[in-house]
């Protein structure tokens, strides 16, 4: 057996590794073991490259491979021992930045080694279909990683917070992106009859200034369903630069990403009633969207812990719907404590939870699943919506967007039309958060106003402990 077809029957076990992987990854008791799984499909595809390239590279290729290899693993393994909860999806949105980055450097090097090089000086010679075909795989190679380059890079700047969440509306947005896409139809047709640095080099730009527009133009509560688009963009970036090597399993690979991002894209659109088609359009259609922050919604009511402490001392049934200050705070464990309390002195604790809640598809269940909190007790938004009306006391613990009445009564907010957790519909809302700031959206929250709100200023983790020792 040669080293290339053992390096593809491994490349096959190493995609039904992945298959397993993502199975295994969609259901809570399963989880540890699709992450095993992708573990060791990861270990015996990169050995089985290795294998293939030790054969035909010189001793310096093979000295710049190790030293490529045991850099990146070191840079990964002190980035994820690292890395916070909360610092998750910046970080996924920085890798996902440097899988578009490869994808062009691959392109790239894909024209210079066959186009770029005339036959006469040693470059391959392709016939008539294999140049067209090499040639499309390069361009749109490009083009897809370059989109999913800069796209990545402002998603990793809005995530954390190093760039506003606020929508970028340049005049005639939606056109500036249909303009730029008709622009790259047109330019692929013409790198493919005629191959050349500058087209190429247009193209770079091109998909490099329509990434960072694209995602730019997206408004803060809509930033979920482009994290999971970018994961899915570098999946098909990854896919491209197969074709171009020929690797199987970067094709296959690629692939499983690419629509694996899509659906979890359409899913979270669903769970927020938003266009998936506008989405990844760059929010197209949202140009009327007015920001609600300048609107006088009269004075908000402050309380403490002892009197929170005494409402629920006094309540029948408690909902608390955590948020991305409970991730902040670190907050989860006390939670757990005061739901616990609650519970044995005969009060119904449950939970509700956004899809979109903190900064994480499922990071709100993640919390408070480490927390030990009983799966049965914590339900989804639709399963909880209707009960609040009848709930005495809600907590909102670090939420803010997700339980804004605006998404639901303000045809002109920005997050206008998004589901929420109908908080104020409770006969008494307590809301934790240390100031009158808004949430991700960058929108001004009337719950905070309501009649029956209370607001718990402070560390949520402290305040909540307050409440432990005022019970
Ligand atoms: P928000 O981000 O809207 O609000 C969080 C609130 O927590 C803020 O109002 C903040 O107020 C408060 N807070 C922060 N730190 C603390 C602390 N230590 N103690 C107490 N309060 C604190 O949270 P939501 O979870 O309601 O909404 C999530 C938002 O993030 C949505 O807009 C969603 O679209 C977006 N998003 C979600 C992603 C996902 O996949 N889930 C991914 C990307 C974005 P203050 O500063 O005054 O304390």
């Amino acid at each position: 057996m040669t080293a290339t077809s053992a390096a593809s029957a491994a490349y096959i076990v190493s995609g039904l590794l992945f298959i397993l992987s993502l199975a295994g990854l969609s259901k809570h008791e399963t989880a540890k073991a699709g992450n095993a799984y992708g573990i060791a499909g990861m270990t015996l595809a990169l050995a089985a490259t290795v294998g293939v390239v030790i054969g035909d590279i010189s001793a310096i290729g093979l000295i710049l491979l190790v030293i490529a290899v045991v850099i990146g693993a070191a840079i990964g393994i002190w980035r994820a021992r690292r890395v916070e909860m909360t610092g998750m999806p910046e970080l996924i949105a920085l890798l996902h930045s440097f899988v578009g980055l490869a994808a062009v450097l691959v392109g790239w090097n894909g024209y210079l080694s066959v186009e770029g090089v005339d036959p006469s000086d040693g470059g391959p010679v392709l016939t008539g279909a294999e140049s067209g075909i090499h040639s499309a795989e390069v361009v749109i190679g490009v083009f897809i990683g370059a989109v999913t380059f800069t796209g990545s890079v402002v998603a990793f700047l809005k995530l954390s917070a190093r760039i506003k969440s606020n929508p970028l509306v340049l005049p005639g947005k939606n056109w500036l992106n249909v303009g730029a896409l008709a622009l790259f139809a047109v330019l692929t047709v013409v790198f493919v009859l005629e191959p050349n640095l500058l087209v190429l080099a247009v193209v770079t730009a091109l998909a490099l200034a329509l990434g960072w527009h694209l995602v730019a133009s997206i408004g803060g509560g809509d930033m979920p369903v482009v994290v999971s688009m970018l994961n899915s963009y570098s999946g098909w970036a990854a896919a491209a630069s197969g074709f171009l090597l020929g690797n199987d399993l970067l094709i296959i690979t690629g692939a499983l990403v690419g629509s694996s991002g899509a659906y979890l894209s359409y899913i979270m659109c669903r769970a927020m009633n938003r266009s998936f088609l506008s989405v990844i359009a760059g929010g197209f259609g949202n140009e009327g969207s007015a920001a609600s922050a300048d609107v006088d919604y009269g004075e908000h009511t402050e309380i403490g812990a002892e009197e929170v402490a005494e409402l629920l001392r006094d309540a029948e049934s408690v909902v608390i719907t955590p948020g991305y200050g409970m991730a902040v705070a670190q907050a989860q464990g006390a939670v757990a404590d005061l739901t616990r309390k609650l519970t044995d002195r005969g009060v119904d604790v449950r939970f509700g939870i956004h899809p979109v809640a903190g900064r994480l598809p499922g990071h709100m269940n993640v919390l408070l699943a480490e927390a030990k909190v009983p799966y049965d007790v914590v339900l989804e938004m639709d399963e909880i919506n209707d009960d609040l009306a009848a709930t005495s006391v809600v907590l909102v613990i670090g939420a803010n967007d997700t339980v804004n009445p605006a998404a639901a009564e303000d045809p002109s907010s920005p997050i206008a039309g998004m589901p929420v957790l109908r908080v104020w519909e409770a006969e008494r809302v307590v809301v934790f958060k240390r100031s009158m700031n808004t949430g991700y959206a960058g929108v001004q929250n009337p719950l905070f106003f309501r009649e029956n709100s209370r607001m718990l200023f402070g560390d949520a983790r402290e305040r909540v402990e307050d409440i432990l020792r005022a019970l």
